[in-house]
Formats: structure tokens, C-alpha cells, sequence
């Protein structure tokens, strides 16, 4: 990595953490949680506080392979600042020779998208108060001015009561454009992304609406045999419910006034709060034990 990039995670680190100079040696360091695009994530314990954390580490090889440097100091800057119940906190960071570290709030059940999985689809109730959880931690995002752009099940995680956690910010134009060429999902995106067109807030509103749906019915809206059916479906809005599983109309009426071409005609996160599928079946406390 070239000096002037060490030296400004360095610079950052001093500006961000004037109090304390985190290392390896402060964590006991347990299994591997999870390995993401640029290294892997471990279950750690800081030595003296005995606290829980997940502590993510990053090579500097592939972050510079990548030209990601400044995105990483961004998506450090954003997430450290954020305090909210449903955004996983970023407490610090620091790095080595060859590593950069991040201490994160550690999410005891994971990612949504394995209950997604595990269970096919999610009841009524479950969906509404993740939905809700996400609408109240966007709302903080976007007074902050914080689009999140990404927010798709493997980017959500959930604490040990089922509280839903947004992770991994900033990350969205990079791991968008590789999703694009490497994996090939456009599901999450709304349409005037899909058409490269200037975009604001509403699309997170957007994808609170094609989260709804696949929260619900287990598969993305739009999903299709390959990307450029699936972009046409977006830019059509071919919805459709399927009878089975029986979905409420309510649920339907939501999904459908989020999946709206014109972002200014987008159900506002206020209204999303205050529609009856939310008031009905979203747990206030943000609490979801099976
Ligand atoms: P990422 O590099 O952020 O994609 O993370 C890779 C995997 O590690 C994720 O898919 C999660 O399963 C796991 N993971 C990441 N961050 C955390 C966390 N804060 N708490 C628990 N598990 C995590």
C-alpha cells in the first residue's frame, strides 16, 4: 500500500480515536464468524472490559488492488458516527504492517438472509417489524444525509434478541458494481439506479419495498433467469403476488405503493411508519424471538 495511504489511515486513526490506540493485543481473538469480499470476521473479546465484539479484518493488498482506500475511510467515517439500535455500531479501528481492523458490534444470530433461508419465508409479524426497524433506522440515516444504497438481506444482521442491525456501510457502489458483474444481481436496485439516472433517498424507500416482498414470499420481486430480464422487470414493475403463501392485502397495498417508478410518489418513511400493515403487526420494541 503507498506510504500516503498508510500514513492517512494513520492520520484518520489519531483524528477519530484521540483517546485510545487499539491492537491486536487488547482482543482474545475466538472462531471465525464469517469471511466477506476483503478478509474474514472473528468473534473477539477485549481483554480488559471482557466485552463481546466481531472484529472484522482487512487485507491492505486487496483493499489497494481495488482502489478502495477512500471508500473504506468512508464507510469508517459514517458508521462510527451512527448511533442508532437498528445500525451496527463501529467502535474503532486499527491496523498493522499488513491488516486493517474493525471493531464492530457483535451480532449474535447473523445475518437475516440464513433465517430468510433457513425459513423460506418470514410471517407477517416478523416482516412488519423488520421493516419497521429499517424504516426508523433510515430515517436517522437520511436526517444524517447517509443514503445506504446496499441494504439487501446479507447486509442486515441481527443481535442475540432478534433486533435488526444494518451493517456494512458505504460499501454500496463497490459491492454494487461487483454484484453486477460477479454475481449478477440487480434485485435491490430501483429503477432509476438500474438506468444510471441521478437518485436520492427514495431509493432506499425502494428497496424497503422489495425487502417486504421477499421477506414475505422468500424470493426478490423482480428475480428472473438473467440480469436483463430482471432490469426489464424493474423498469416495468412487473409485480405480481403469488397465492401461496397467503400474504394479507394490507401487506400487498404497502409492498405496492413502495415499488412505484416515480420516486417522488414513493410511500415517504413517515407514511411507511404509520401504515396499518406496520401499526398492526410491527413490534415497537424492535424484538423478534422466535
Ligand atoms: P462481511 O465481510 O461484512 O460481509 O462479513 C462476512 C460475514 O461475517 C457476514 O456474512 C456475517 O455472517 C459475519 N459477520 C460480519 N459482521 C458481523 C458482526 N458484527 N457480528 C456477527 N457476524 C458478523
Amino acid at each position: 500500500m503507498a506510504t500516503q495511504t498508510r500514513e492517512s489511515y494513520r492520520k484518520k486513526e489519531e483524528e477519530e480515536q484521540p483517546s485510545k490506540k487499539w491492537s491486536l493485543q487488547d482482543f482474545e481473538i475466538g472462531k471465525p464468524l464469517g469471511k466477506g469480499k476483503f478478509g474474514r470476521v472473528y468473534l473477539a473479546r477485549e481483554k480488559k472490559s471482557k466485552y463481546i465484539i466481531a472484529l472484522k479484518v482487512i487485507f491492505k493488498e486487496q483493499i489497494e488492488k481495488y482502489h478502495l482506500h477512500n471508500q473504506l475511510q468512508r464507510e469508517m467515517e459514517i458508521q462510527s458516527s451512527l448511533r442508532h439500535p437498528n445500525v451496527l455500531r463501529l467502535f474503532g479501528w486499527f491496523h498493522d504492517e499488513e491488516r486493517i481492523f474493525l471493531i464492530l458490534e457483535y451480532a449474535h444470530r447473523g445475518e437475516l438472509y440464513g433465517e430468510l433461508r433457513k425459513f423460506g419465508h418470514l410471517p407477517e409479524k416478523q416482516a412488519a417489524t423488520y421493516i419497521a426497524s429499517l424504516t426508523q433506522a433510515l430515517a436517522y440515516c437520511h436526517e444524517k444525509h447517509v443514503i445506504h444504497r446496499d441494504i439487501k438481506p446479507e447486509n442486515l444482521l441481527l443481535d442475540f434478541e432478534g433486533r435488526l442491525k444494518i451493517a456494512d456501510f458505504g460499501w454500496s457502489v463497490q459491492s454494487r458494481s461487483k454484484r453486477l458483474t460477479m454475481c449478477g444481481t440487480l434485485d435491490y436496485l430501483a429503477p432509476e439506479m438500474v438506468e444510471n439516472k441521478a437518485h436520492d433517498y427514495a431509493v432506499d424507500n425502494w428497496t424497503l419495498g422489495v425487502l417486504c416482498y421477499e421477506f414475505l414470499y422468500g424470493v426478490a420481486p423482480f428475480e428472473a433467469e438473467n440480469q436483463t430480464n430482471t432490469f426489464r422487470r424493474i423498469l416495468k414493475v412487473d409485480l405480481s403476488f403469488p397465492a401461496t403463501p397467503r400474504v394479507s392485502a394490507e401487506a400487498k397495498n404497502l409492498i405496492s405503493r413502495l415499488l412505484v417508478k416515480d420516486s417522488t410518489k414513493r410511500l415517504s418513511l413517515q407514511k411507511i411508519m404509520e401504515h396499518p400493515w406496520i401499526v398492526k403487526n410491527a413490534n415497537p420494541t424492535g424484538i423478534c424471538i422466535d
